[in-house]
């Protein structure tokens, strides 16, 4: 059995560097078929991440966000429609089964939208294949479809050869996902932005689920990551769905998975199988804010590869381990009063 290697098992070694000012460091990645976006973020798309501001704030900050794909045809193309009337370039999630298509190409056709997202579960499955066929005898190459999620190098080149442009890779590490408590499968993200790393496809990898913080995300890039999806740490802020509550004192906004028993009893009045959570986070401000702490982070971290741009970075990355000891230095452990 070999040994996998999650986020906090990992560290980068400081590297020679002559990144002088963080500035000098270009973090904008490109989404193949699609274009470049200057700032590697992307939103999933959750009922508790992307709305119409949320979407509007990634792309002015340089990011993306996808809309997700829980509601009626018409609710989704309406926000695609609103966000797209503000200027913005925004995605659009869509599922594998039902009406897929015909939201598809009202997403397509009324809103304009030129990226799709196959938004399942388990990506590597016979379903996606026949979506992905689909889509593409509908669109041609003319919409980036991205897939997922795949945890493993087979998944990755398998979606690739079915038409995926890009691969949302990590399975069971969401921060709301119970996938491998009920089900014993996944593989730690970073482990498997590491063997989908190996593709000789030309995709784009996003690396998605259990990002918690910037310095996750600068492992990510490094380990071949293009991009990251983020969930918590976006859910909270001002622009998200969901109205403010108070917790103990506390302002907070629910996040939770979207195969939670909550999200599945507001959007199909029932619930099967559940394999994710329904919680609450603190209530973070503008996601403006969220996103410039995130950008000084990552651009701190190319610096220490000595990196001035993500594909250096993935180039000079040394990756080393560390103990349970070693983690528990690697976060701050000062008695906090
Ligand atoms: P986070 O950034 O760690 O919060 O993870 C967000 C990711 O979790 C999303 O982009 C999805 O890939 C995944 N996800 C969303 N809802 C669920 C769920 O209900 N179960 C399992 N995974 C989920």
């Amino acid at each position: 059995m070999r040994q996998t290697v999650s986020f906090d098992d990992v560290l980068l070694e400081p590297r020679f560097s002559e990144v002088t000012s963080r500035s000098e460091v270009n973090l904008s990645s490109r989404l193949k078929n699609f274009g470049e976006l200057k700032l590697p973020i992307i939103a999933s798309p959750m009922d508790t991440v992307t709305s119409v501001q949320l979407c509007t704030e990634m792309y002015k900050q340089g990011g993306l966000a996808i809309i997700h794909r829980y509601n009626t045809i018409e609710e989704q193309v309406d926000m695609a429609l609103q966000v797209a009337k503000s200027g913005a370039t925004v995605g659009a999630a869509i599922g594998v089964s039902g009406d897929f298509i015909d939201r598809a190409v009202a997403l397509v056709n009324k809103a304009g939208v030129k990226l799709l997202c196959i938004d399942v579960a388990h990506g590597h499955h016979i379903s996606v294949r026949y979506a992905l066929n689909a889509l593409r005898n509908t669109f041609g190459t003319d919409i980036h479809i991205m897939a997922g999620n795949v945890a493993t190098l087979e998944g990755i080149n398998d979606l690739a050869d079915w038409g995926a442009d890009s691969i949302r890779v990590g399975i069971g590490g969401g921060s709301i996902c119970s996938t491998r408590l009920q089900t014993g499968h996944g593989i730690p993200t970073l482990q498997s932005v590491i063997d989908c790393a190996k593709t000789h496809s030309d995709v784009s990898i996003i690396a998605d689920g259990g990002i918690k913080n910037s310095g996750d995300i600068v492992k990510a890039l490094a380990a071949g990551a293009d991009f990251v999806m983020l969930g918590s740490l976006l859910a909270g802020t001002r622009e998200t769905p969901g109205e403010i509550i108070e917790v103990e004192g506390q302002k907070r906004k629910v996040y939770r998975g979207m195969a939670s028993k909550e999200a599945q009893m507001d959007w199909k009045g029932s619930y099967r199988s559940f394999e994710g959570v329904s919680s609450t986070v603190p209530y973070k401000g503008s996601v403006k804010r969220v996103l410039n702490d995130l950008e000084t982070g990552i651009r701190s971290g190319l610096s220490y590869s000595g990196a001035f741009g993500i594909e250096e970075l993935f180039m000079k990355a040394k990756f080393v381990t560390q103990t349970s000891a070693g983690a528990t230095e690697s976060s701050t452990h000062i008695e906090r009063r």
